[in-house]
């Protein structure tokens, strides 16, 4: 079944697989019966495999069971969701924060609730597949600005004065690039034309700003910008996602959001394990500060070498490689050398720009780094990229 169209994606080089790994994310995982330094979580700060977090999910299971039977509107609300949503709130100092079981789910279960036929969605055209669905779901009109460009943005905001009602959607820190999206700018815009902005912050919540709040709190607009939606499965090291802002907006989504209403509530060792995980994100910024040291040391290396990076400002420092064929090889040097960085290929990006994302975290050594810069060089060398 289906033998013709996977011969046709191995034809163009991208056919997925799942690569077995065999021990929890960390800086060395055993994969393929080697150790190998792992360049690919997003686990930014090590708290996947912390005792603490870790310690958090057991003790919820042991009390409230290792399922929560239901939605919560349905067989009640356990506590360890109630007490991340108020440790939530006051991470990011909103009001109130509703919790999902992912952030695909928060992106397709939000956006259509938040703008609806007759309104206008303008999307950046690098959004995570999640929100570009998200907004294929809502009954608005749908178009894509160019990446980052404010003024394709205000273009198209500028065509279309009348809509009654228009949402500007993008990532905070673009997750394949690494870069930031304008936010300062963004927000003058919507406010210049009274539209919504929505910012999905699942690789920049616990990595921007200088408590870790995400990208708003990096840009200082955290009076500003009322509705945030990130995840907990990158930083905060477990799962599930977020969206954050005043009582009102969360009211509305808890009535109206369909995957919020029509799915079972998260384990409660989920939602537990996020709670201590953003305990330790506020009273450990030094996890924050390795991360950052740590990926000056990478970036600094990859650029010296001459390789061609996008333009990332953050511990997502993809390698752009081009076409599919040469990523896959590349990917496979590394891994050959023990060190895992995954080629990623279209539809994850645009075409013609396959690309190695690396990234790092707060838990590597300056000689992991070191030994992955060495695989680095040896690898792009023989794929011809330096
Ligand atoms: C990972 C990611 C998501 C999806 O979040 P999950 O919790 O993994 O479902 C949504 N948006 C962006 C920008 C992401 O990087």
């Amino acid at each position: 079944m289906f033998n013709k169209q996977l011969d046709e994606l191995a034809a163009r080089h991208l056919t997925r697989r799942l690569t077995p790994l065999h021990s929890g994310v960390g800086p060395i995982v055993e994969m393929a019966g080697r150790q190998i330094l792992l360049f690919a979580s997003n686990d930014y700060l090590g708290l996947a495999m912390h005792p603490e977090v870790i310690q958090a999910a057991v003790g919820a299971t042991q009390r409230f069971g290792a399922g929560a039977g239901a939605a919560r509107l349905v067989s009640g609300s356990l506590p360890p969701h109630q007490e991340l949503e108020v440790a939530l709130a006051q991470f990011k100092g909103t009001e109130a924060t509703l919790t999902y079981g992912s952030g695909y789910l928060a992106n397709i279960g939000t956006i259509p609730t938040l703008i609806e036929r007759g309104g206008l969605i303008l999307a950046d055209r690098l959004c995570h597949a999640s929100l570009i669905d998200g907004c294929r779901l809502s009954a608005a009109d749908f178009r894509i600005y160019r990446h980052n460009d404010t003024e394709h943005l205000r273009t198209l905001l500028a065509a279309r004065r009348q809509t009654r009602r228009i949402l500007i959607v993008t990532d905070g820190l673009f997750s394949m690039d690494g870069d930031l999206a304008p936010l300062p700018e963004l927000n003058r815009l919507a406010q210049e034309y009274e539209a919504d902005l929505y910012i999905d912050d699942a690789h920049g919540t616990g990595v921007m700003g200088p408590h870790g709040r995400g990208t708003v709190e990096h840009f200082g607009l955290d009076t500003q910008i009322p509705l945030q939606m990130g995840t907990l499965g990158k930083a905060i090291g477990s799962s599930g996602a977020y969206i954050a802002g005043p009582s009102t907006l969360i009211q509305y989504l808890l009535n109206t959001s369909r995957s919020f209403i029509f799915t079972t509530a998260p384990p409660p060792s989920s939602a537990a394990a996020a709670t201590a995980a953003i305990r330790i994100i506020q009273r450990e910024p030094e996890r924050r500060a390795r991360l950052w040291a740590n990926r000056t040391r990478l970036f600094t290396g990859l650029t010296q070498m001459g390789f061609s990076l996008s333009p990332s400002v953050s511990p997502i420092m993809p390698i752009l490689v081009g076409n599919a064929e040469t990523a896959l090889s590349f990917a496979e040097h590394l891994l050959a050398e023990g060190i895992y960085a995954p080629a990623i290929r279209p539809p994850t990006v645009p075409d013609a720009t396959s690309r190695i994302r690396v990234t790092v975290t707060s838990e590597h050594t300056a000689s992991h780094i070191d030994q992955a810069l060495a695989a680095f060089q040896r690898a792009g060398q023989s794929a011809g990229l330096i």
